[in-house]
């Protein structure tokens, strides 16, 4: 099987003191060994949420993962449903995760080195001097001079770009089978960010690691990914190829996204247009398109029924009510000096 991941209609909702919110409202994707998958969207959107809950990061309670949903990873285990310390076991052995902010989950009293190998000797029973000479190997694959003296080092003796390379080797030094990265580069400057995700496309052709990305960044998407998946108030709106989804996108709100790109072509940012308007309330989504309310094209049918996906291709789908054969055809936008396709 080539399978790594099977989430099937995960639905995640916070119980907080004014109600229940849905962050996360029937989500439903899949993920093959050494793919690299994105899910964008606003925050707020439910990715990183999704994301956590695929890793069980989130407390249940305040979380609280609805009956019928399913995570199953590589095929045997359902995340959903499987003990706190079993599931720390599979953290340490199978599954990585990178954060936008690295000093947030590196421990700055611990030296890099104790805390690559923390892992490799608690879950992988390796002897410290493995799990040294494993730190070294990895440090060196994350790119950093030096990794015999920088296993010595603490996280404030290196800069924002290193300490995510220190992440990246931390999360790697297992030999994943999954790794996810939240807004990886969000809190770096342009030029690391860009080497930032060529190490990570390095890694992803030396390791055949899966990767899922979560970002807001369009950019970031283009650079890496092979699968796109776009998050609207809690759902999945359009899913497909990297193609797809930039050349051939079917969704007013994917649209909206790729509008607000500044694009490289462009010596002014005047061509950009966010998209006005708010996402729906989550502690009382409506009953119909959660996008109604910001669309361009809302029609009376969208505002009364949640569209289910349309398949356009056996890759590509999209949930709007456009896709219907008795819709009015719209064609995607145009941006300024852009060519018509086919
Ligand atoms: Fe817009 Fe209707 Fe499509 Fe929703 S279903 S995105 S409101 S056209
Ligand atoms: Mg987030």
């Amino acid at each position: 099987e080539n399978r790594i991941l099977d989430v099937d209609d995960l639905r995640v909702s916070f119980k907080t003191y004014v109600g229940e919110i849905q962050a996360v409202r029937g989500v439903s994707f899949h993920l093959d060994k050494g793919e690299v998958l994105a899910i964008v969207g606003e925050s707020g959107c439910g990715k990183s949420v999704t994301a956590q809950t695929i890793m069980r990061l989130i407390p249940t309670p305040p979380s609280h993962i609805k009956e019928g949903s399913s995570v199953l990873f590589n095929g045997k285990h359902e995340i959903t449903r499987m003990s706190d310390k079993a599931m720390e076991k599979l953290r340490g052995s199978e599954m990585g995760m990178i954060f936008q902010d690295p000093m947030t989950s590196l421990n700055p009293t611990m030296t890099i080195g104790a805390q690559i190998t923390e892992g490799l000797i608690k879950h992988q029973n390796m002897s410290k001097k493995q799990a040294n000479e494993r730190a070294i190997e990895m440090l060196k694959l994350v790119g950093m001079s030096n990794p015999q003296g920088r296993i010595h080092q603490y996280p404030h003796e290196l800069s924002g770009g290193m300490r995510q390379r220190v992440m990246i080797a931390i999360s790697l030094a297992c030999n994943p089978k999954l790794l996810i990265a939240d807004e990886p580069t969000t809190a770096l400057d342009v030029t690391i960010q860009a080497q930032i995700l060529d190490l990570m496309k390095q890694i992803q052709h030396k390791t055949d690691t899966a990767i899922i990305i979560i970002t807001h960044d369009l950019g970031v998407v283009a650079d890496i990914a092979q699968r796109v998946i776009v998050m609207y108030a809690g759902k999945v709106v359009e899913e497909g190829t990297l193609e797809d989804i930039f050349y051939n996108s079917r969704h007013p709100y994917t649209w909206g996204l790729l509008r607000s790109v500044p694009r490289l072509d462009s010596d002014s940012k005047s061509e950009l247009s966010p998209i006005p308007g708010s996402p729906p309330d989550l502690f009382a989504p409506p009953k119909g398109c959660s996008f109604a309310a910001r669309c361009p094209y809302a029609m009376q049918v969208c505002k009364d029924n949640d569209p289910a996906h349309t398949p356009i291709t056996d890759r590509h789908s999209a949930a709007c009510w456009l896709l219907h054969p008795d819709a009015p055809k719209v064609n995607r936008p145009l941006e300024v000096g852009e060519q018509a396709h086919g």
